[in-house]
């Protein structure tokens, strides 16, 4: 790397967020750079599921399409989920949505992360994006109001400035530490715990969740007929659960949905994700934004992580480019905090609706369900969810 090496826009970061930003930004027209501290990611394994999956809605998908991942996504292995169904304690009751509501033929797909983040990668070799990896980054300086340069300092003493940084470095983002950016959150002192069984009945392409009042079981579909399981459990339920042998945690899950598809009959191994919320209080600083999980990390009981990450990029690029066009200054303080404010305004509207249900579900208090607003009945309670699920399946 030359010692004075300037590019438009560094990016931090190359999970799904910081590569789908880059590929758009680069498409726009802007000099890119993607540094990322890993080394190249896994490959698509047509054998063996990845066990983490997203919900991806159709927006998501769309802007996928546009940075040239979607045919790779599409022709591997993803499944549409077409309809979805809430309850709490019986599921004769559930509140079901349907994809024909909102008149689409899904309401989004079940997509492997590995095989998300490949195909992004994939378009980024055939653009030739520039994507610097085992990048160890030592510091960072972000520009001040005079207009200086923004400028990163590698390991090994190299420096890279650029007139502006995107952070997509992922929850624990070391650059928001770096900027002095706060951020208001808390732990669930739950534990997502993520596995994919086979059930005694087919799936139908039906995302089933149930709030339990130790968290939310969800079951995803998959292509293959199985079941992507997202268990969000408080810390000692999740310790016990991970600790049982398959037999055992099939009997229990089986349980835990009320046999909703059934007996569970076979799970691949258990892996857990410890859950918090997490908001930053400023999405931009000078020479600084922030995108994806390292602005806001959301509960997954409505799968919408990634999705508000894809948002950012799409909002990001719209508006850099915007004051590109109009021969304003595309980096200044005043640009970015455009993003910034029609970003916070979504993501928080996610990030209250997803905390609020999970803790109304979860409290023995009536009190607080009541001064939530959410009423009394798993259908009340659900009722945000579903409105906001189906706002973005339709918002296509
Ligand atoms: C159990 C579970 C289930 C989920 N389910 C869903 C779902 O169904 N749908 C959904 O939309 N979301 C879901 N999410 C959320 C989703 O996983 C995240 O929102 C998403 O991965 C965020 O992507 P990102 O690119 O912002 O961050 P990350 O995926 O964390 O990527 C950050 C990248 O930055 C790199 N990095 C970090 N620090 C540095 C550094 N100093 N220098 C260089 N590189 C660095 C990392 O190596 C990594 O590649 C789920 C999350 C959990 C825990």
């Amino acid at each position: 790397m030359a010692a004075s090496e300037i590019v438009d826009i560094a990016i931090v970061g190359g999970g799904p967020v910081g590569l789908a930003a880059a590929l758009a930004l680069q498409h726009a027209g802007f000099r890119v750079a993607v540094l990322e501290r890993g080394g190249v990611p896994a490959a698509f394994d047509a054998v063996d599921y990845d066990l983490r999956v997203f919900a991806v809605t159709p927006e998501s998908a769309n802007l996928l399409n546009r940075l040239g991942a979607w045919p790779g996504i599409a022709a591997a292995r993803i499944s549409p989920y077409t309809a979805m169904q809430v309850w709490e304690r019986d599921p004769v009751h559930a509140l079901s949505f349907d994809a024909s509501e909102v008149g689409t033929a899904q309401l989004g797909w079940i997509i492997e992360h590995r095989l998300i983040v490949a195909a992004l990668w994939q378009a980024a070799e055939a653009r030739q994006l520039d994507i610097r990896l085992n990048s160890v980054i030592e510091s960072a300086a972000f520009a001040g109001d005079n207009g200086e340069l923004a400028a990163l300092q590698f390991e090994d003493g190299t420096p890279l400035r650029a007139r502006l940084i995107v952070a997509a470095d992922g929850g624990h983002s070391p650059l928001r530490r770096w900027a002095g950016i706060e951020t208001t959150g808390w732990s669930y002192r739950q534990q997502a715990l993520v596995c994919h069984v086979h059930t005694e009945q087919a799936h139908q392409l039906t995302a089933y969740q149930r709030f339990l009042s130790s968290g939310p079981l969800a079951f995803l579909p998959l292509a293959d007929g199985r079941s992507s399981i997202v268990w969000s459990a408080e810390n000692g339920l999740a310790e016990e659960l991970l600790a049982l042998d398959n037999a055992a945690f099939c009997q229990r899950l089986a349980e835990a949905s009320q046999w909703r598809l059934g007996d569970v009959l076979a799970t691949t191994p258990r892996i857990a994700f410890p859950l918090r919320l997490q908001h930053a209080h400023d999405y931009a600083r000078p020479g600084l934004v922030l995108i994806g999980d390292a602005a806001h990390t959301v509960h997954p009981l409505a799968g919408q992580g990634v999705n508000l990450g894809f948002g950012d990029v799409a909002q990001l690029v719209e508006t850099l480019t915007a004051a590109r066009d109009a021969r304003r200054d595309w980096s200044a303080e005043r640009t970015l905090a455009q993003y910034a404010r029609a970003r916070k305004a979504s993501n928080l509207e996610m990030l209250a609706v997803t905390d609020a249900l999970d803790r109304s579900f979860r409290s023995p208090l009536p009190g607080l369900r009541t001064a939530l607003g959410l009423g009394m009945t798993a259908v009340g309670r659900a009722g945000p969810l579903k409105a906001l699920l189906l706002h973005q399946a339709a918002s296509v």
